[in-house]
């Protein structure tokens, strides 16, 4: 524990422009408490200090919710006021596949206190093999039941609302409205462009990851602010059904869903802080083979059909005739 500390002592007693520079309301996250507080003590001392320190970080913590997320109200990015705000989130995670199930997991276990699923499909066998949030008892049962059973179990401070529905254009807006961030782990193309475009007509940040064998890609999209792009500036039209693979007959290593997921919650967790560095005009690739990971810079295309100079899709109406689904991943 003492290493956890060592390189915050030098920073005490000054402004950290450091972490400011990373997160301009750091400082904000650091009243009530700093790297100070836990200076000079060792052992029993600073335990205690800690101790104390963490029943000054809450605004609105109970005891036990400071016990639970200690971990996390310990980091600097975190804090009590940013364990207050992932309690106080809303955050919509589209399908509770390969991709939601650890995502889901993940958020559950950070205290996100509002957890919307939509899935409208049911578990299967085949499914277990990487949707680790269901049980080999889960078979038959919907997805979003399945999954806010496994929530509970393992954090009951999550509200997790199941939307056991396909999405459409008819009810993609009103659903989106009701959260501040949306992860998408949608295994078609047409639900991605669908919920790319209502994310921009409701000026909601995506978190969006794609996994197919041993690879993986990730990006956020936040079009609504200058010059970031969105995903049709990465890839304007879906592919002809002909071309992309049956979802059934699409492989991927779970794990890599696992990875992909697991990032995902990441940079979920990292949009409701404001911590670090966003994802947004940058697409990362995974590439589980060669245990490689590389970053692109994606900028805004002016061309593009929805974000761009003269835009072409005014609204949903283009996703009502929406052919089937096309597969993308395994998820
Ligand atoms: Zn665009």
């Amino acid at each position: 524990m003492a290493g956890v500390f060592m390189g915050r002592t030098r920073l005490a007693g000054k402004i950290d422009w450091r972490a400011k520079r990373r997160n301009p309301g750091v400082r904000e996250q650091l009243i009530g408490w700093t790297s100070r507080d836990f200076w000079p003590f060792k052992g029993h001392a600073k335990k205690r200090v800690m101790i104390d320190v963490l029943r000054r970080a809450r605004p609105s913590l109970t005891d036990e919710q400071l016990d639970r997320y200690s971990r996390h109200i310990v980091l600097r990015e975190v804090g009590g006021v940013g364990q207050a705000k992932l309690l106080a989130a809303r955050v919509l995670v589209i399908g509770a596949g390969g991709l939601g199930s650890p995502l889901i997991l993940y958020l559950a276990a950070a205290g996100v206190g509002t957890i919307g699923v939509a899935d409208f499909d049911e578990v299967s066998l085949s499914n277990l093999q990487r949707q680790i949030a269901h049980r080999t008892g889960d078979v038959g049962r919907l997805k979003t039941d399945s999954a806010r059973d496994t929530v509970r179990g393992i954090n009951p401070d999550v509200n997790v609302i199941a939307h056991a529905e396909r999405l459409t254009a008819a009810n993609a807006a009103s659903l989106i409205a009701d959260y501040d961030i949306v992860a998408d782990g949608s295994d078609n193309f047409a639900t991605r462009f669908l919920i790319n475009d209502a994310c921009y007509f409701g000026g909601r940040t995506l978190v969006s990851a794609a996994v197919t064998e041993f690879d993986g890609q990730l990006a956020t999209y936040k079009p609504y602010q200058a010059n970031l792009p969105c995903y049709r500036c990465l890839f304007p039209e879906p592919p002809p059904p002909e071309t992309a693979p049956n979802c059934s007959e699409t492989g991927v290593l779970g794990a890599v869903a696992g990875v992909m997921g697991t990032l995902q919650a990441v940079e979920v967790l990292k949009e409701i802080l404001a911590a670090g560095d966003t994802m947004a005009g940058r697409l990362l690739i995974y590439d589980a083979l060669s245990a490689e990971f590389r970053t692109v810079k994606v900028p805004r295309d002016p061309a593009c059909r929805l974000c761009g100079e003269k835009p072409t899709i005014l609204d949903l109406s283009t996703h009502e005739s929406a052919a089937g689904p096309v597969c993308l991943t395994g998820a």
